[in-house]
């Protein structure tokens, strides 16, 4: 479904992604783990196009959707986001932040529009907050709105960005949990993440970065327990 071929990217004389390559198939729950700047954050935002890629290609379906006539608004709809730190509409209420990208985007109409939102805000247990805005919200309710806001755009796949790694601690299993049930029922997710549990028990397929590169990747099980690379093995003992 997601092709990543030969993909690099450089700001200016840094060349932070070389020769990316993996794939994305349907109901894969695929990990991504690595150090501070191995270029995970970047890899997914060229991915979802918030940054253009240097060379290389990105097939979804087949389509290469870095070549110049593909519409890229259709194209985004069909990749959710989940960011770090939410960004979620501050003004809005909850209701309305899963609602207007739905009304805009899929030029749903307000009613289909509504509805949808309640089913996913209803996935993510966050009815009872419809009306609230998000400054009213702690860290884990924002972070399971802004799931539900993405879901209702009822995306192909879902990336997440470190979705834990801005809430308090106490807050971070509960939307784990989210994802794990997410996943169960086959929604196919790309997910950068510190939360080497996840990685290990939710994901089927792992890629470890190291300085712009797939170092190793490859089932949870295999890599966990028997790294190959070097530089894997020191970057799991820091999580023992
Ligand atoms: P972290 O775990 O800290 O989030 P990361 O693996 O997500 O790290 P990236 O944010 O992708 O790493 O950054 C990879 C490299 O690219 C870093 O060296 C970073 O400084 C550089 N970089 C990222 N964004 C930009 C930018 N907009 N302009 C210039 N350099 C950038
Ligand atoms: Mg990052």
């Amino acid at each position: 479904m997601l092709s990543i071929e030969h993909l690099s990217k450089r700001f200016g004389e840094n060349e932070v992604l070389k020769d990316i390559n993996f794939q994305v198939r349907p109901g894969d729950v695929t990990s991504i783990i690595g150090a501070s700047g191995s270029g995970k954050s970047t890899l997914l935002r060229c991915i979802n196009l918030l940054e253009s890629a240097t060379s290389g290609k990105i097939l979804f379906h087949g389509q290469n959707i870095l070549s110049d006539h593909v519409n890229e608004a259709k194209y985004r709809a069909k990749v959710g986001m989940v960011f770090q730190s939410f960004n979620l509409f501050n003004n809005h209420t909850v209701l309305s932040n899963c609602m207007v990208g739905q009304i805009k985007v899929l030029k749903k109409p307000k009613e289909e529009a509504y509805d949808a939102a309640l089913l996913y805000l209803d996935k993510v247990g966050m009815t009872s907050h419809i009306n609230a805005k998000p400054h009213q919200l702690s860290g884990g309710q924002k972070q399971r709105v802004a799931i539900a806001r993405a879901l209702a755009m009822q995306p192909e796949i879902l990336l997440f960005d470190e979705p834990t790694s801005a809430l308090d601690p106490e807050m971070v299993g509960e939307v784990l949990d989210v994802m794990k049930a997410l996943a169960k029922e086959g929604t196919t997710m790309l997910v950068v993440t510190h939360e080497m549990a996840f990685a290990r028990d939710v994901s089927n397929h792992v890629v470890y970065m190291y300085d712009g590169k797939i170092e190793e990747e490859g089932e949870p099980k295999n890599l966990f327990s028997r790294p190959k690379s070097p530089q894997l093995k020191e970057f799991l003992s820091r999580f023992t």
